[in-house]
């Protein structure tokens, strides 16, 4: 709605002839379908008064509850009417973003054949995330987990010429992961709604453009959205490139761990972040001594049997990686960062994984606890992360059960493949960037941007011709955001102990007129005639027309959460309601008339136009 057909109404009775028509002629529309409004008689909203025992969070509860969204079988969820208006809502600003950065939006098949992933190497790559099918003539299909082969391939052959390029191509589509954990709802589901585009290019450069204005799309739809969010250096993984960031929005709940400094402008996801310390150890080396420590296998219990700092240990992880067998020596109080052992192997997350207690003792000849990187029975892979050689007179597994050996030294008692590092970043490490100290924070993966460079169209062979006529790879970008996360990402920082509290861009309903007992004709009447009103004015209104008690009304309100809210009780007859909103909760009696200005108020508190 236009401001001015706000003021110029304003100022007129609230109820006039015209109006009323063209309301009414809407409301006969929206039988039909969908609509702008509904009468919560008709609406189907299985809401829930006990919490179902699947849901772990808020927003998964939440959902669940207001009969928003349902659970088909682990990880597979529908959206009911509710819901599904508000995940419309978010595509929508999604989409304008989309286009108004230019991009240009299209639909593709969920179902892709093996061939096309064959030639990246993705079909291996993937692994047991990839929902595989196959038809009846036995030809092999995956559902699709994201679609950087499918768009390389078909804009390969049809985009001939540089003059063609920049191009991006985007979708808002159904994606499937058989995801290891299936968790949380709509968090981490195995079919999800994303975004994905893909952006291509002549060169670096333009890919480097791409990125940016697709960096600065997303900070518009997740400010739009309302969420609180950080930008943070991303790992690349599986998909390729060197560069991405993540757009994390800010929950307790998030099942990622960023690393910040408050310092400077450094974010990191806890799989990316730099851990740069280093040891400064200029104790004389000892000789290695062997100690007998009957049953002693963690750290904690070393440090009590040796009573020195967690620090002094190295600690010896074996891996199964991708059917190879890899010791990593680590400092005792330090986490290995399984994503950085995996970019430094080459390997998919999914082909490692922790060795069994037969492989070690093949390995070690010792049982699990007692392993450490000297008199190994086996050949084997040993990684070192760079600190260890750094550390003086050590402890280590000796390879044999109930046995440690002390004063061990990198370099004199053993060597190996030294990498730069392999630890999990903490709380309290040094900035990889200005030197100062990092904090830790969880959120919400909702975006994903990548610098891709070649690695799809070099597979694939996807050319084009330059101003000089030599043929070139496309230089690529994709960018990916969860509108299914996103919405439970909104309920985690929208809600309070007795619902949802959406903020009205994405509200299912902007204004909902509870009637507080529909048998009285008087306030059925007058809701029903500002139902009506507001209807014509393009505002989108439930009417609670049920015949309840008013406190189950009052609790389903508060559970669905519509922004804007108008009791008519006992002052109908008098014109009088009382208006509140689902955020501050705080009643007023007001004339009917004061209904407009208090709703165009809130939508431009908001800073919405409609
Ligand atoms: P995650 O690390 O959480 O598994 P991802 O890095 O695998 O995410 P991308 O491949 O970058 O995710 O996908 C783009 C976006 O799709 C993500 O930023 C996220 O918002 C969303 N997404 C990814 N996996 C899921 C899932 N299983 N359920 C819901 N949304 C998802
Ligand atoms: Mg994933």
């Amino acid at each position: 709605m236009a401001a001015n057909e706000f003021t110029a109404y304003h100022g007129y009775s609230l109820f006039t002839k015209t109006v009323i028509d063209s309301a009414l002629k809407k409301v006969v529309n929206c039988k039909k379908g969908g609509g702008k409004t509904m009468r919560m008689s008709n609406l189907y909203m299985p809401t829930l008064r006990e919490t179902p025992a699947e849901a772990e969070i808020p927003s998964h509860k939440l959902l669940l509850r207001a009969g928003m969204i349902r659970q088909l079988v682990s990880g597979v969820y529908s959206y009911l009417p509710l819901g599904y208006r508000v995940i419309r809502k978010i595509e929508n600003i999604v989409r304008e973003e989309m286009d108004r950065a230019g991009a240009q939006e299209l639909l593709m098949s969920a179902i892709q054949p093996r061939e096309l992933w064959e030639q990246t190497g993705r079909w291996q790559d993937f692994g047991p995330e990839m929902f595989r099918l196959k038809d009846r003539h036995e030809r092999e299909f995956c559902l699709g987990p994201t679609h950087e082969e499918y768009f390389t391939n078909i804009i390969k052959g049809e985009v001939k010429s540089y003059k063609q390029l920049p191009l991006n191509l985007y979708q808002i589509q159904t994606k499937y992961r058989d995801e290891k954990r299936p968790r949380f709802g709509l968090m981490r589901s195995r079919e999800f709604i994303m975004k994905d585009a893909y952006s291509f290019d002549i060169d670096e450069e333009g890919m480097k453009k791409s990125y940016d204005i697709m960096w600065k799309a997303y900070d518009q739809v997740f400010t739009r959205l309302k969420l609180k969010y950080k930008v943070v250096l991303g790992d690349s993984g599986t998909m390729g490139g060197n560069v991405s960031h993540e757009f994390m929005a800010m929950s307790e709940v998030g099942e990622g761990v960023i690393a910040y400094c408050e310092h400077c402008d450094y974010a990191a996801t806890d799989e990316k972040a730099g851990v740069v310390y280093k040891i400064d150890d200029n104790q004389e080396e000892l000789p290695i001594e062997k100690v007998y420590t009957p049953g002693v296998t963690t750290i904690e219990a070393l440090k009590e049997f040796f009573n020195v700092e967690a620090s002094k240990f190295a600690k010896s992880l074996v891996y199964n990686a991708g059917g190879k067998p890899v010791i990593v020596v680590i400092p005792g109080d330090r986490e290995l960062n399984e994503t950085k052992l995996c970019n430094y192997l080459g390997i998919a997350e999914h082909e490692l994984e922790m060795a069994d207690e037969g492989l070690i003792i093949d390995i070690t000849g010792g049982n699990k606890g007692f392993t450490g990187p000297m008199n190994l029975k086996r050949e084997v892979k040993l990684l070192i992360d760079s600190r260890i050689t750094m550390m003086k007179n050590m402890v280590i597994g000796a390879n044999e059960t109930d046995h440690h050996i002390k004063n061990v030294n990198y370099g004199r008692d053993f060597s190996g493949e030294v990498v730069e590092d392999l630890l999990l970043v903490r709380e309290g490490d040094t900035c990889p960037q200005c030197g100062e100290v990092l904090k830790m924070d969880k959120g919400i993966e909702v975006g994903n941007i990548f610098q891709l460079g070649t690695k799809y169209s070099a597979s694939l062979n996807a050319t084009f011709l330059d101003e000089n006529g030599k043929e070139r790879p496309f230089v690529m970008g994709c960018y990916g955001i969860g509108v299914s996360r996103s919405m439970m990402a909104i309920v985690e920082q929208y809600h309070d102990e007795n619902g949802i509290i959406w903020p009205l861009v994405v509200a299912p309903y902007h204004v909902i007129v509870t009637v507080v007992n529909v048998k009285n004709q008087e306030q059925l009447e007058l809701g029903e005639k500002i139902y009506e009103e507001l209807n014509a004015l393009g505002i989108e209104v439930l009417l609670d027309d049920r015949n309840e008690r008013a406190g189950v009304k009052f609790n389903d309100r508060d559970l669905i959460g519509i922004p804007i809210r108008i009791t008519v009780g006992k002052r109908a007859n008098e014109s009088i309601v009382e208006y509140s909103t689902r955020k501050d909760g705080e009643k007023k009696e007001i004339n009917v008339d004061e209904i407009i200005p208090l709703i165009k108020e809130e939508f431009q508190k908001e800073n919405i136009n409609f």
